[in-house]
């Protein structure tokens, strides 16, 4: 019923295709998109939309970039492939860029996903803990509601009830710390308060574990997928700090926050002195345009890598992770993202116009608006006091009534398990102000008709 509501479910010819939103009827059709330009994209019957969630907030640059089209096309024409052992430019020149970016000495190795940047960053991990005298540390600290990919190992490190249950056992050596979600804090205080008793839980569990046997410690910035949890920068700084103290690595998952999405080019840099250990990274390095994910690693850590006379390699290899192609479609993307000054761009119209959603804080269904950038969630209740997640139907409805006018957005969380109240809306960095103003206006006035 719930899909129905959406706008997900219409008769038509039963498809082949397994599509992850097929969610009760394997012969139910999704929306056929047909063709897409800057923020709207249209579908078979020609009715056009505007996407909300950037794909899945992965297209920064919007649709159909002519630019980056022919980068792609250009590339295949010249070099459509290479030999395994051997490199080529565009990859070279990316890693450069990505360790310019990053403001220190990386060196990246690249994969088609983010979760197989992530799964990099884990091998990565363990065999440095390995290499530098320390087997022991073997176990990854991440966040409940954290989301850092599908596959089981980042299934692992992602925990999500719903999107576990049926796939357990994990792989061993994962555990999980509570997030810094004021909201609905366990440790009480205000904001910033409870986020910093957040971060303390993480030392806590190095300290009962043993730091002997803790290798990394996994985050996003701003969770993303489990509900847009901003929390005090301080917290970024503080489990920064736990880290460093205990030889635990950071990583920092930048799959979302990536490339301009929250008004700085990474998510991380709105804290200051943060300088985490690996950054993961993907959908916004590529603007989404081609398959590629990246695995940035400090120096210091890859030269353990390195030594000489040992057989220290990487024992990691991906036939096609940093195909020519995505890697000139990424040099092109974050080239158009520094010439058109998209990061600043997202900072002052994140705050002008995304931020009128704010407003909504008025309304008896709405119990928090959290927002960095062009990354919004507005948590839905059945009423302030209670903060009882807004059941199913009604999330259904107001995201299908937003698709009935035009407006895509999403919806996550998790906050009771299998249970999503946290309304999303991260459009393309690039949406005009009139296209931002369409998403207030349509989100506001479908809320307000609750
Ligand atoms: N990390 C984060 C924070 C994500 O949001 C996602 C995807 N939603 C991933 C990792 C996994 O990326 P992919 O779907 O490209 O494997």
């Amino acid at each position: 019923k719930a899909e129905v509501e959406m706008g997900n479910v219409v008769n038509k010819t039963p498809s082949r295709l397994w599509n992850a939103m097929h969610r009760y009827n394997p012969d139910a059709e999704q929306t056929v998109a047909v063709s897409g330009e800057g923020s709207w994209f249209t579908d078979e019957n020609g009715k056009k939309y505007l996407d909300g969630v950037s794909g899945l907030w992965c297209l920064n640059l919007g649709y159909g970039r002519q630019e980056i089209v022919d980068a792609a096309a250009e590339q295949m024409k010249k070099l459509s492939y290479f030999p395994l052992t051997m490199s080529h430019q565009p990859a070279i020149d990316l890693a450069d860029k990505i360790s310019d970016l990053l403001g220190a000495n990386y060196q990246t190795f690249f994969s088609n996903s983010g979760s197989e940047a992530n799964e990099t960053a884990f091998k990565v991990v363990r065999q440095y803990h390995h290499q530098t005298g320390n087997p022991g540390k073997y176990k990854f600290i991440s966040r409940y509601r954290g989301y850092h990919g599908s596959t089981l190992g980042a299934l692992s490190a992602t925990a999500q009830a719903n999107r576990r249950v049926k796939y357990d056992p994990g792989v061993p050596g994962f555990l999980h710390v509570y997030p810094p979600y004021s909201y609905r804090s366990i440790f009480g205080g205000e904001a910033e308060e409870s986020d910093l008793k957040a971060a303390q839980m993480l030392e806590e569990m190095i300290n009962w574990e043993g730091e002997e046997t803790v290798a990394a410690f996994i985050m996003e910035p701003f969770i993303s997928g489990g509900g847009v949890i901003v929390p005090s920068t301080k917290y970024i700084q503080r489990v920064t700090d736990i880290c460093k103290k205990h030889n635990v690595l950071l990583i920092m998952d930048e799959v979302v926050s990536g490339y301009g999405r929250t008004g700085k080019m990474f998510g991380f840099m709105h804290a200051e002195g943060v300088q985490p250990d690996i950054v993961t990274m993907a959908k916004g390095l590529t603007s989404g345009y081609l398959p590629l994910g990246a695995t940035a690693v400090k120096s210091e850590i890859y030269d353990a890598f390195t030594k000489e006379g040992k057989d220290n390699h990487l024992r990691h290899v991906s036939t096609y992770g940093g195909h020519p192609a995505a890697c000139a479609v990424a040099l092109k993307n974050i080239e158009i993202i520094e010439r058109e000054n998209i990061v600043e761009r997202v900072r002052n119209l994140g705050k002008k116009k995304l931020g009128k959603l704010h407003q909504l804080i008025g309304h008896e269904n709405v119990g928090e608006v959290r927002q960095i950038g062009f990354l919004l969630g507005l948590e839905m209740v059945a009423d302030k006091r209670s903060k009882i997640p807004l059941n199913e139907l009604k999330m259904a409805g107001i995201i299908g009534k937003c698709k009935q006018e035009g407006l895509i957005i999403g919806k996550n969380g998790d906050t009771v398990p299998g249970q999503n109240n946290v309304l999303i809306v991260a459009p393309p960095l690039t949406s005009t102000e009139d296209d931002l103003d369409f998403i207030v206006e349509t989100l506001s006035t479908v809320i307000r008709s609750l």
